[in-house]
Protein backbone atom coordinates (compact mmCIF):
# COMPACT_ATOMS: atom_id res chain seq x y z
CA UNK A 1 0.00 0.00 0.00
CA UNK A 2 1.02 3.58 -0.97
CA UNK A 3 2.40 5.64 2.02
CA UNK A 4 0.28 8.83 2.36
CA UNK A 5 2.05 9.85 5.20
CA UNK A 6 6.09 10.13 5.60
CA UNK A 7 7.92 10.81 8.34
CA UNK A 8 11.52 11.85 7.63
CA UNK A 9 13.55 11.68 10.68
CA UNK A 10 17.16 12.41 10.25
CA UNK A 11 19.86 10.56 12.63
CA UNK A 12 23.18 10.85 13.80
CA UNK A 13 24.96 8.78 16.83
CA UNK A 14 21.23 8.40 18.57
CA UNK A 15 21.19 5.08 19.81
CA UNK A 16 20.21 5.82 22.89
CA UNK A 17 17.10 7.61 22.08
CA UNK A 18 15.59 5.66 18.54
CA UNK A 19 13.82 3.04 20.08
CA UNK A 20 11.54 5.63 22.27
CA UNK A 21 11.74 7.87 19.15
CA UNK A 22 9.98 4.97 17.22
CA UNK A 23 7.35 4.23 19.47
CA UNK A 24 6.13 8.03 20.10
CA UNK A 25 5.58 7.92 16.27
CA UNK A 26 4.17 5.32 15.47
CA UNK A 27 1.67 5.47 18.68
CA UNK A 28 0.99 9.06 17.14
CA UNK A 29 0.68 7.54 13.40
CA UNK A 30 -1.62 4.30 14.07
CA UNK A 31 -4.00 6.82 15.21
CA UNK A 32 -5.11 8.32 11.90
CA UNK A 33 -5.78 4.68 10.05
CA UNK A 34 -4.16 5.80 7.14
CA UNK A 35 -0.93 4.36 5.53
CA UNK A 36 2.26 6.27 6.51
CA UNK A 37 6.38 5.35 6.40
CA UNK A 38 8.74 6.40 9.13
CA UNK A 39 12.25 7.19 7.10
CA UNK A 40 14.70 7.02 9.21
CA UNK A 41 17.89 8.75 7.65
CA UNK A 42 21.39 7.62 9.01
CA UNK A 43 23.62 9.88 8.32
CA UNK A 44 26.66 8.56 8.79
CA UNK A 45 26.60 7.35 12.32
CA UNK A 46 29.57 5.82 14.13
CA UNK A 47 27.36 4.26 17.27
CA UNK A 48 25.12 0.93 16.66
CA UNK A 49 22.37 3.69 15.18
CA UNK A 50 22.06 1.75 12.26
CA UNK A 51 21.81 -1.45 13.62
CA UNK A 52 18.97 -0.67 15.85
CA UNK A 53 17.00 0.79 13.08
CA UNK A 54 17.53 -2.26 10.79
CA UNK A 55 16.23 -4.38 13.65
CA UNK A 56 13.17 -2.17 13.74
CA UNK A 57 12.71 -2.15 9.85
CA UNK A 58 12.64 -6.39 9.90
CA UNK A 59 9.70 -5.89 12.40
CA UNK A 60 7.66 -2.99 11.39
CA UNK A 61 7.09 -2.62 7.15
CA UNK A 62 6.14 0.88 7.79
CA UNK A 63 9.96 1.57 8.91
CA UNK A 64 12.50 2.55 6.31
CA UNK A 65 16.51 3.28 6.49
CA UNK A 66 18.40 5.01 3.78
CA UNK A 67 22.00 4.60 5.44
CA UNK A 68 24.33 7.35 4.39
CA UNK A 69 28.51 6.43 3.25
CA UNK A 70 29.41 9.10 5.78
CA UNK A 71 28.33 12.26 7.81
CA UNK A 72 26.43 14.44 5.78
CA UNK A 73 24.16 16.78 7.75
CA UNK A 74 21.50 17.08 8.81
CA UNK A 75 19.72 19.22 6.29
CA UNK A 76 20.84 16.87 3.32
CA UNK A 77 19.51 13.93 5.40
CA UNK A 78 16.30 15.68 5.37
CA UNK A 79 17.05 16.07 1.77
CA UNK A 80 17.58 12.62 1.46
CA UNK A 81 14.36 11.67 2.76
CA UNK A 82 12.22 13.94 0.89
CA UNK A 83 13.58 12.61 -2.16
CA UNK A 84 12.59 8.74 -1.31
CA UNK A 85 8.85 9.62 0.48
CA UNK A 86 6.31 8.77 -1.26
CA UNK A 87 3.62 10.27 1.05
CA UNK A 88 1.03 12.82 -0.02
CA UNK A 89 2.24 14.53 2.93
CA UNK A 90 5.92 14.65 4.37
CA UNK A 91 6.46 15.40 7.87
CA UNK A 92 10.40 16.40 8.39
CA UNK A 93 11.41 15.77 12.47
CA UNK A 94 14.12 15.18 14.75
CA UNK A 95 14.91 12.16 16.18
CA UNK A 96 15.48 13.71 20.03
CA UNK A 97 11.68 14.43 21.09
CA UNK A 98 12.30 18.11 21.50
CA UNK A 99 9.42 18.63 19.11
CA UNK A 100 6.71 16.24 20.15
CA UNK A 101 5.30 13.98 17.65
CA UNK A 102 1.30 15.03 18.47
CA UNK A 103 2.20 17.93 16.63
CA UNK A 104 2.03 16.27 13.22
CA UNK A 105 -1.91 15.51 14.38
CA UNK A 106 -2.03 19.73 14.24
CA UNK A 107 -0.18 19.74 11.49
CA UNK A 108 -1.94 17.20 9.63
CA UNK A 109 -5.07 18.83 10.05
CA UNK A 110 -3.82 22.26 8.45
CA UNK A 111 -2.74 20.30 5.28
CA UNK A 112 -6.41 18.79 5.36
CA UNK A 113 -7.91 22.30 5.40
CA UNK A 114 -5.62 22.83 2.38
CA UNK A 115 -2.09 24.43 3.48
CA UNK A 116 0.69 23.37 1.31
CA UNK A 117 3.07 23.97 4.37
CA UNK A 118 2.50 23.60 7.83
CA UNK A 119 5.71 24.73 9.84
CA UNK A 120 6.14 23.75 13.44
CA UNK A 121 6.73 27.52 15.48
CA UNK A 122 8.73 27.08 18.87
CA UNK A 123 7.12 29.28 21.06
CA UNK A 124 9.24 28.23 23.89
CA UNK A 125 12.82 26.58 23.98
CA UNK A 126 13.43 24.54 27.19
CA UNK A 127 15.88 22.34 25.61
CA UNK A 128 18.59 25.17 24.87
CA UNK A 129 21.18 27.04 27.09
CA UNK A 130 20.21 30.56 27.33
CA UNK A 131 22.97 32.16 25.27
CA UNK A 132 22.18 29.99 22.21
CA UNK A 133 18.42 31.03 22.68
CA UNK A 134 19.70 34.99 22.47
CA UNK A 135 22.37 33.69 19.35
CA UNK A 136 19.62 32.55 17.74
CA UNK A 137 17.51 35.13 18.73
CA UNK A 138 19.64 37.64 16.83
CA UNK A 139 20.31 35.46 13.96
CA UNK A 140 17.00 34.99 13.09
CA UNK A 141 16.59 38.89 12.68
CA UNK A 142 19.48 39.47 10.87
CA UNK A 143 18.47 36.90 8.46
CA UNK A 144 15.13 38.57 7.78
CA UNK A 145 17.34 41.81 7.34
CA UNK A 146 19.42 40.92 5.36
CA UNK A 147 16.71 38.62 2.75
CA UNK A 148 13.88 40.03 1.19
CA UNK A 149 12.11 36.58 2.09
CA UNK A 150 9.77 36.45 4.64
CA UNK A 151 11.86 33.89 6.75
CA UNK A 152 9.82 33.00 9.54
CA UNK A 153 11.27 33.29 12.92
CA UNK A 154 11.72 30.65 15.65
CA UNK A 155 10.63 27.49 12.65
CA UNK A 156 13.08 24.98 12.94
CA UNK A 157 13.27 21.43 10.59
CA UNK A 158 9.79 20.59 12.24
CA UNK A 159 7.12 20.60 9.41
CA UNK A 160 4.67 19.28 6.67
CA UNK A 161 5.16 19.78 3.36
CA UNK A 162 2.73 18.22 0.84
CA UNK A 163 3.68 16.59 -2.46
CA UNK A 164 3.50 19.51 -4.97
CA UNK A 165 6.21 21.45 -2.87
CA UNK A 166 8.32 18.39 -1.73
CA UNK A 167 8.59 17.84 -6.09
CA UNK A 168 9.44 21.45 -6.44
CA UNK A 169 12.46 20.58 -3.87
CA UNK A 170 13.71 17.33 -5.29
CA UNK A 171 13.88 19.10 -8.98
CA UNK A 172 15.70 22.29 -7.56
CA UNK A 173 18.84 21.88 -9.11
CA UNK A 174 21.03 24.26 -6.65
CA UNK A 175 23.07 21.84 -4.17
CA UNK A 176 22.93 24.38 -1.31
CA UNK A 177 20.13 23.03 0.73
CA UNK A 178 18.73 25.49 3.39
CA UNK A 179 15.62 24.44 3.63
CA UNK A 180 13.65 26.98 5.85
CA UNK A 181 14.73 29.29 3.34
CA UNK A 182 13.90 27.08 0.52
CA UNK A 183 10.65 25.91 1.70
CA UNK A 184 9.48 29.55 2.41
CA UNK A 185 10.92 30.64 -0.93
CA UNK A 186 9.09 28.25 -2.93
CA UNK A 187 5.46 30.25 -1.48
CA UNK A 188 1.95 28.71 -2.01
CA UNK A 189 -0.21 28.23 1.39
CA UNK A 190 2.10 28.45 4.49
CA UNK A 191 1.25 28.60 8.00
CA UNK A 192 2.70 27.30 11.24
CA UNK A 193 1.01 25.39 14.12
CA UNK A 194 2.67 26.49 17.75
CA UNK A 195 4.28 24.30 20.59
CA UNK A 196 6.82 23.90 23.34
CA UNK A 197 10.29 22.87 22.33
CA UNK A 198 11.52 20.63 24.98
CA UNK A 199 14.73 18.85 26.00
CA UNK A 200 16.08 16.03 24.42
CA UNK A 201 14.90 12.55 25.35
CA UNK A 202 18.35 11.81 25.92
CA UNK A 203 21.87 11.98 24.63
CA UNK A 204 23.71 15.04 23.77
CA UNK A 205 23.14 17.66 20.79
CA UNK A 206 24.80 16.65 17.72
CA UNK A 207 24.88 20.00 16.23
CA UNK A 208 28.42 21.15 17.58
CA UNK A 209 29.24 24.86 17.44
CA UNK A 210 31.12 24.60 13.73
CA UNK A 211 28.27 22.85 12.38
CA UNK A 212 25.59 25.49 13.80
CA UNK A 213 27.83 28.27 12.83
CA UNK A 214 27.86 26.84 9.54
CA UNK A 215 24.81 26.49 8.72
CA UNK A 216 23.98 30.05 9.70
CA UNK A 217 26.27 31.28 7.01
CA UNK A 218 24.94 29.13 4.47
CA UNK A 219 21.45 30.03 5.18
CA UNK A 220 22.72 33.90 4.48
CA UNK A 221 24.40 33.22 1.77
CA UNK A 222 22.06 31.34 0.22
CA UNK A 223 19.67 34.16 0.39
CA UNK A 224 21.12 37.25 0.39
CA UNK A 225 24.08 39.06 -1.24
CA UNK A 226 23.56 42.10 0.72
CA UNK A 227 26.74 41.53 2.81
CA UNK A 228 28.62 41.89 -0.56
CA UNK A 229 27.38 45.31 -0.52
CA UNK A 230 28.98 45.87 3.00
CA UNK A 231 32.29 46.61 0.72
CA UNK A 232 31.16 49.35 -1.20
CA UNK A 233 29.26 51.22 2.10
CA UNK A 234 32.13 51.05 4.05
CA UNK A 235 34.66 52.22 0.94
CA UNK A 236 32.79 55.30 -0.07
CA UNK A 237 32.40 55.53 4.49
CA UNK A 238 35.47 55.59 4.98
CA UNK A 239 36.77 57.34 1.74
CA UNK A 240 34.37 60.30 2.74
CA UNK A 241 36.31 59.83 6.42
CA UNK A 242 39.89 60.44 4.71
CA UNK A 243 39.35 62.76 2.42
CA UNK A 244 38.15 65.21 5.57
CA UNK A 245 40.81 64.10 7.52
CA UNK A 246 43.62 64.78 4.74
CA UNK A 247 41.97 68.19 4.27
CA UNK A 248 42.39 69.00 8.04
CA UNK A 249 45.97 67.26 8.17
CA UNK A 250 47.00 69.75 5.70
CA UNK A 251 45.32 72.86 7.30
CA UNK A 252 46.51 71.74 10.73
CA UNK A 253 50.08 71.96 9.11
CA UNK A 254 49.52 75.22 6.85
CA UNK A 255 48.27 77.51 9.32
CA UNK A 256 49.11 76.59 12.77
CA UNK A 257 52.36 74.75 11.92
CA UNK A 258 51.79 71.90 14.09
CA UNK A 259 53.73 68.84 12.87
CA UNK A 260 51.43 65.66 13.07
CA UNK A 261 53.33 62.58 13.87
CA UNK A 262 53.75 59.55 15.49
CA UNK A 263 54.01 55.82 13.65
CA UNK A 264 51.78 54.17 16.68
CA UNK A 265 48.55 55.77 15.14
CA UNK A 266 49.65 54.63 11.71
CA UNK A 267 49.64 51.65 12.73
CA UNK A 268 46.61 51.08 14.79
CA UNK A 269 45.03 52.87 11.66
CA UNK A 270 46.63 50.71 8.90
CA UNK A 271 45.77 47.34 11.14
CA UNK A 272 42.40 48.66 11.49
CA UNK A 273 41.81 48.71 7.78
CA UNK A 274 43.54 45.71 7.02
CA UNK A 275 41.06 43.83 9.22
CA UNK A 276 38.39 45.62 7.06
CA UNK A 277 40.14 44.49 3.99
CA UNK A 278 40.14 40.91 5.32
CA UNK A 279 36.61 40.51 6.19
CA UNK A 280 35.29 41.58 3.23
CA UNK A 281 37.64 39.09 1.00
CA UNK A 282 36.48 36.22 3.95
CA UNK A 283 32.77 37.16 2.80
CA UNK A 284 33.53 37.45 -0.84
CA UNK A 285 35.10 34.00 -0.31
CA UNK A 286 31.81 32.44 1.39
CA UNK A 287 30.41 33.34 -2.04
CA UNK A 288 32.86 31.98 -4.42
CA UNK A 289 32.76 29.03 -2.30
CA UNK A 290 29.26 28.74 -3.12
CA UNK A 291 29.75 28.99 -7.11
CA UNK A 292 32.78 26.18 -6.58
CA UNK A 293 30.08 24.24 -5.06
CA UNK A 294 27.35 24.36 -7.32
CA UNK A 295 29.69 24.15 -10.15
CA UNK A 296 31.40 20.93 -9.09
CA UNK A 297 27.91 18.92 -9.61
CA UNK A 298 28.78 15.72 -7.60
CA UNK A 299 25.23 14.56 -5.94
CA UNK A 300 24.58 15.56 -2.52
CA UNK A 301 24.81 12.18 -0.74
CA UNK A 302 25.83 9.13 -1.08
CA UNK A 303 23.83 5.87 0.02
CA UNK A 304 26.03 2.99 1.42
CA UNK A 305 22.64 0.82 1.51
CA UNK A 306 18.88 1.27 2.29
CA UNK A 307 15.88 -1.11 3.34
CA UNK A 308 12.45 -1.46 2.99
CA UNK A 309 12.15 0.72 -0.09
CA UNK A 310 10.56 -0.80 -3.27
N1 LIG B 1 21.68 15.27 12.83
C1 LIG B 1 22.10 14.69 11.64
N2 LIG B 1 23.34 14.98 11.16
C2 LIG B 1 24.20 15.81 11.82
C3 LIG B 1 23.75 16.42 13.01
C4 LIG B 1 22.49 16.14 13.49
O1 LIG B 1 21.35 13.93 11.02
O2 LIG B 1 25.31 16.00 11.34
C5 LIG B 1 20.33 14.96 13.33
C6 LIG B 1 20.24 14.51 14.78
O3 LIG B 1 20.41 13.13 14.91
C7 LIG B 1 18.84 14.96 15.16
C8 LIG B 1 18.64 16.21 14.33
O4 LIG B 1 19.59 16.15 13.28
O5 LIG B 1 17.87 14.03 14.79
C9 LIG B 1 18.80 17.48 15.11
O6 LIG B 1 20.05 17.49 15.79
P1 LIG B 1 20.20 18.00 17.29
O7 LIG B 1 19.02 17.58 18.10
O8 LIG B 1 21.51 17.52 17.77
O9 LIG B 1 20.20 19.56 17.08
P2 LIG B 1 19.66 20.67 18.09
O10 LIG B 1 18.26 20.29 18.44
O11 LIG B 1 20.57 20.62 19.25
O12 LIG B 1 19.75 21.94 17.31
MG1 LIG C 1 17.67 18.55 19.10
Amino acid sequence: MVAKYSVVIPIFNEELIINETYSRLKEVLDKINEPYELIFVNDGSNDSSHKIIFEICKIDPHVKLLDFSRNFGHQIAIGAGLDYAEGEAIISIDADLQDPPEVILEMIRKWKEGYNVVYGKRVRRDGDAFLKKVAIKIYYRLLRTLTNYDIPADVGDFRLIDREVCNIIHNLPEKNRYLRGLVTWIGFNQTFVEYARRGRIGGESKYSLAKLFHLAISGITSFSYKPLRLASYIGIILSICSFFYLVLVIYLRIANDIPIGGWASMTATNLFFYGIVLIILGIMGEYIGKIYEETKNRPLYILKGKKGFK
